[in-house]
């Protein structure tokens, strides 16, 4: 089924299974087989979460300065955490973007948008898409995720934040894994909802839709001032218990994952058949529509409000008649 764009009249030339599905954790009647499935799908098969745990622990065991290094703020050490999250950003949004829009391996296949990214575009700076998003991704994003990360480390090595022990507290421990995407879903839907107030739209979050047709820079590509509000989704490690992985874990999933989830392309497809998950319809519906789903898909803020787009057309309709 094709979906209208509100704003040129446009269809996606690729729409996945609608109406958009989410997380079925907050149904009622309680849909544990639903829970069951979804859950599964984000930690047993090769899925964003699993990719953003691997290197938090990588990271976390080969890369991470000593506690005794991180207790005074010296340069050493985090230039070295900016370091390694410029190579980290540079390395997963870069390689997407080689694969699905340089080089075109997977052509057209599971891409929702027809078009490839901006050339002599006159709303981006550099008049180019993809230079205007490495731009504020690495220049602005990457320096302010790294300032929340510093400021983490070092208030923990000084016994300032509450630490958790994981023999102490195992099931906690696994639990903030599944919790974290539910808690970054909060918080986005309401710091995004208010990026979307107009003053505030004109002078930060504007800069995020420069891109209709999302990329994988697109992520995170973002004004300073959006870049503090979203960042700010890791201050919950500095009141609740919980571990420098967890910390790790939400930090990548929050920026590889919208890397991710800005791809343009629902997946990537080996042997004809889709492998990993990586598009996410309902922010692109966002990118299109503009008026509607402010959240994620792991939260249902957006049913609770009345901003859903499920990808119907009837949902079209209802939302080119919100306000804001
Ligand atoms: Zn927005
Ligand atoms: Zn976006």
């Amino acid at each position: 089924m094709d979906v209208i764009s509100a704003k040129r009249g446009a269809r996606f030339q690729y729409t996945p299974e609608i109406p958009v599905q989410l997380n079925p954790i907050f149904d009622w009647p309680p849909n544990l087989s639903g829970i069951v499935r979804w859950l599964a799908a984000s930690w047993l098969t090769i899925s964003m979460q699993l990719f953003c745990l691997a290197l938090a622990c990588v990271v976390y065991f080969v890369f991470q300065p000593t506690a005794d290094e991180m207790k005074n703020l010296s340069f050493d050490w985090i230039a070295s955490i900016w370091l390694r999250n410029l190579i980290i950003m540079l390395s997963v949004a870069g390689l997407l973007h080689l694969y699905f829009y340089t080089f075109r391996k997977q052509g057209s296949d599971l891409k929702y948008e027809e078009q490839g990214q901006k050339r002599n575009s006159k709303v981006h700076n550099f008049g180019n898409q993809v230079l205007d998003n490495m731009f504020w991704t690495l220049g602005s994003g990457v320096l302010i995720w790294s300032t929340y990360e510093v400021l983490y480390f070092w208030l923990s090595v000084n016994g300032h934040l509450p630490m958790l022990v994981i023999v102490d507290n195992p099931v906690w421990f696994v639990a903030m894994f599944v919790l974290i995407p539910i808690w970054s879903s909060m918080h986005f839907y309401w710091i995004h909802r208010w990026l979307h107030w107009p003053p505030l739209y004109k002078v930060a979050h504007a800069l995020h839709h420069r891109n209709v047709n999302i990329g994988p820079w697109a992520g995170i590509s973002m004004h300073p001032i959006e870049h503090i509000f979203y960042f700010s989704s890791f201050l919950i490690h500095f009141v609740i218990l919980s571990h420098p992985l967890h910390f790790l874990f939400h930090a990548y999933y929050n920026t590889i994952g919208a890397s991710t989830s800005h791809c343009g392309f629902e997946g990537l497809q080996i042997g004809g058949k889709k492998r990993v998950d990586l598009g996410n319809f309902f922010h692109q519906l966002h990118h299109k529509h503009i008026k509607c789903n402010y959240g994620t898909i792991e939260m249902p803020w957006d049913r609770w409000f009345g901003s859903f787009h499920d990808g119907t057309d009837e949902a079209t309709k209802r939302v080119r008649k919100r306000k804001w």
